[in-house]
C-alpha cells in the first residue's frame, strides 16, 4: 500500500520511518515529493482538539499527495499546568514561531516548561504525550482515528539528547529514564506514537486483507 505520511518534522519523520519499516507500506513524505507549503498548511492546527487537527493535516496532505495519507497530532499534557500545552505543545514555547527551526523551537518549549514548573514538587510533576492519527483512503473518504497517551513526568533538568521536544524532560517510569536517554526502540516500546502506529497499522493490514 502506498502511504503518504503528511508532516514535516523532522523527529516524526524519523520516528514514524521507524515504525512503519518492514512492513507492507511504501511510505513519501512532503519533503520526499518536494511538496511546498501552501498558504493555508499555516492554519492546519488551529482547533484545540487533536483529532480535528489531525484530520485537517490529513485532508490537506492527501488532497496534496493524491495517495491514502495518515497524519499525527501530539502534543503534552502537564497536571500542574492543567493539561496545557496539549494541542498547542508544538510552538507554545515561541511567539510565533515563524521561521524557527526544529531546533530553537524545542528549546524555547523546554525553557518555558521548566519556568512554569519551577518549584513544583515531583508528585505534582506528571505528565503525559498524547497521539491522535488519522488515516483517510482519499480526501473525502470518512477517517479512521487511533489514539494513544504515555504516561511519565517532568524532570527538573534536561537528561539525554536523543528523541525530540520535550522527551530530555520527559521522564518515563515504565523505562526508568527520560526520552531524551532511550534507545529509539525503548522509547517507541512504549511511546503515545509507538502505541498509536501499532493500533493504525493493525487497522490497515485488516482494510488490506479485507480488500483482497
Ligand atoms: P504537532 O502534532 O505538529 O502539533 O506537534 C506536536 C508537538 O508536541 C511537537 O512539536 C513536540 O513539541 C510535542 N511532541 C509530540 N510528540 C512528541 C514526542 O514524541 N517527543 C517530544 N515531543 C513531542
Amino acid at each position: 500500500m502506498k502511504l503518504f505520511v503528511g508532516t514535516r518534522s523532522v523527529g516524526k519523520t524519523r520516528e514514524i520511518r521507524e515504525l512503519l519499516t518492514g512492513l507492507p507500506f511504501e511510505l513519501s513524505f512532503p519533503a520526499d515529493r518536494m511538496l511546498q507549503p501552501l498558504p493555508e498548511e499555516a492554519d492546519l492546527e488551529r482547533s484545540a482538539s487533536y483529532v480535528e487537527n489531525a484530520v485537517a493535516k490529513a485532508r490537506y496532505f492527501s488532497t496534496r499527495g493524491g495517495l491514502a495519507t495518515v497524519a499525527d497530532d501530539s502534543g503534552i499534557e502537564v497536571e500542574a499546568l492543567g493539561g496545557a500545552p496539549g494541542p498547542r505543545s508544538a510552538r507554545w514555547g515561541t511567539a510565533a514561531g515563524g521561521g524557527a527551526v526544529d531546533g530553537d523551537v524545542d528549546a524555547a518549549n523546554n525553557k518555558l516548561l521548566l519556568e512554569q514548573l519551577a518549584g513544583v514538587p515531583e508528585e505534582r510533576r506528571g505528565a503525559r504525550y498524547r497521539c491522535v492519527v488519522a488515516f483517510l483512503a482519499t480526501p473525502s473518504s470518512a477517517p479512521e482515528i487511533v489514539e494513544a497517551t504515555c504516561e511519565g513526568f517532568i524532570l527538573t533538568e534536561p537528561r539525554g539528547s536523543g528523541g525530540f521536544g520535550y522527551d530530555p524532560l520527559f521522564y518515563s517510569p515504565e523505562l526508568h529514564m527520560s526520552f531524551g536517554e532511550a534507545p529509539p526502540s525503548a522509547k517507541h516500546r512504549v511511546s503515545h506514537r509507538g502505541r498509536a502506529f501499532r493500533a493504525l497499522i493493525e487497522v490497515l493490514l485488516r482494510r488490506m486483507s479485507s480488500d483482497h
